[in-house]
């Protein structure tokens, strides 16, 4: 049987970060997926912040798009254009991303095992599934990045995130209305519960998807999105679910979880690749340090906890409470808080302050802007009076800024 220090279940994204972090301490890693390493058709739009690539660690190999703002169409279809003369985002081929992360791990000493399936059969003990043959391991640590229905999480006992919602995107043959622009769409009839999304991607194709309340139909509504704004041929459709919200407990005795696992995402977008990033290589450090000094339990492990929470922790928790005020809106208040949105003095700032990985910090911008305020005030009823606009804005005013490393470095955040 052959032992690891630590043993990654799941390589996406998150959990090829996390495990080349393991590594880099001189921990004896195993990582294995149950695919082939592509993450393809990826259920994924690919938008990220510019940072997320040097947060990963990786090249520019993967960067599809450039993108600069966004067109919103409000539930009656109003439009409100959001368009910096700064990048904002980027859109990547998340199959190349995910293969050059699973390549980075190699290097640094990962062993990278595709087409096994993980299972948890005790302590420390895993049963690995290849094509060709069973066989059983053991790991000091147990990483669990195996995504949003996470089968580490459960035989651990760890709690899942709180809520999910249901997705879907296809992938279509179509030119962007504007290469350099996402669309958001809003609307009861669109997507309950949150949003819908055309990302362009590679040439002549568009990523349009959606996420709404778990139990919705999510299928039909993307058909009627598609045959309503994007007729095109369909190369590939893939349906998914989005955690909001964080686990209450990451860490225990001989395991931890992380990225979608543990519901790293932020609750306002459903982005998880550059918060489950920070995480992953929180998690690995924290995994590698304590299986070498073996001083794998809790007390150990919760480390990690500390360290995630202390670097984005806050912003989560500020995303889920915007969640929880947004997405409960009726038409008619999303149609009013659009219009309000709609006035250049207000666009002007949303393009100078946003930040996709910290809404928070818009937020912030925003009620220091004094002579936004008279603008801002109608806003207060649509959201849903002063309680819960006052438990939003005492979290801003509350938050800290992100660490110096995470900080926007001049157009590239
Ligand atoms: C429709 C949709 C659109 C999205 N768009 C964006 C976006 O634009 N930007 C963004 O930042 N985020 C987006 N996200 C979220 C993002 O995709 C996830 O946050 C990210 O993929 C999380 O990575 P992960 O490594 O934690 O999990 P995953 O990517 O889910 O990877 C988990 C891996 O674990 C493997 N696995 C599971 N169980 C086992 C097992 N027992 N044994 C072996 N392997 C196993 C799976 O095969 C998988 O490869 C989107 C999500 C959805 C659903």
């Amino acid at each position: 049987m052959n032992s690891y220090d630590v043993a990654v279940i799941g390589g996406g994204p998150i959990g090829a970060v996390a495990a080349r972090y393991a590594a880099a301490t001189g921990a004896r890693t195993l990582l294995v997926d149950q695919g082939d390493g592509s993450c393809e058709p990826a259920c994924c739009a690919g938008l990220v912040s510019p940072r997320t690539l040097s947060l990963l660690g990786t090249s520019s190999a993967c960067l599809l798009r450039e993108i600069r703002g966004a067109i919103i169409h409000s539930p009656t279809g109003k439009q409100t254009e959001i368009l910096s003369k700064k990048m904002r985002a980027i859109v990547l081929d998340r199959g190349a991303l995910n293969r050059e992360l699973l390549k980075l791990a190699a290097q640094a000493g990962v062993e990278v095992r595709h087409h096994t399936r993980a299972a948890i059969t005790g302590q420390a003990r895993l049963h690995l599934s290849e094509p060709s043959k069973q066989r059983e391991a053991k790991a000091r640590v147990v990483i669990g990045a195996d995504g949003p229905r996470s089968m580490v999480a459960s035989r651990f006992s760890l709690p899942s995130p709180p809520t999910f919602l249901a997705a879907v995107q296809a992938t279509i043959v179509r030119e962007a209305r504007a290469s350099e622009m996402v669309e958001i769409f809003f609307g009861a009839k669109v997507a309950p519960g949150f949003f819908a999304w055309a990302v362009p991607a590679e040439q002549h194709q568009l990523r349009v998807g959606l996420a709404a309340t778990q139990g919705t139909d999510v299928n039909t509504l993307l058909n009627n999105l598609l045959s309503q704004h994007f007729p095109g041929q369909v190369i590939s459709h893939v349906g998914g679910i989005i955690p909001i919200g964080v686990a209450a407990q990451t860490t225990t005795d001989g395991a931890l979880i992380v990225g979608d696992a543990a519901g790293q995402l932020k609750p306002t977008s459903g982005g998880g690749i550059y918060t489950g990033g920070v995480c992953a290589k929180i998690a690995g450090e924290i995994a590698g340090y304590a299986s070498l000094a073996e001083k794998t339990t809790d007390e150990t492990l919760i480390e990690y906890e500390r360290r995630w929470q202390d670097k984005i922790g806050k912003e989560l928790r500020f995303g889920l409470l915007a969640h929880r005020a947004l997405y409960s809106l009726s038409d008619v208040k999303i149609e009013a808080g659009l219009a309000i949105i709609n006035q250049p003095s207000i666009l002007q700032a949303i393009t100078e302050y946003g930040d996709i990985d910290y809404p928070g910090m818009l937020a912030s911008s925003l009620l220091s802007r004094q002579d936004l305020w008279p603008r801002l005030l109608p806003l207060i009823p649509v959201v849903g009076g002063w309680e819960k606009l006052g438990n939003l804005a005492q979290f801003v005013i509350s938050s800290e800024q992100p660490s110096q490393d995470h900080k926007p470095k001049n157009s590239d955040g």
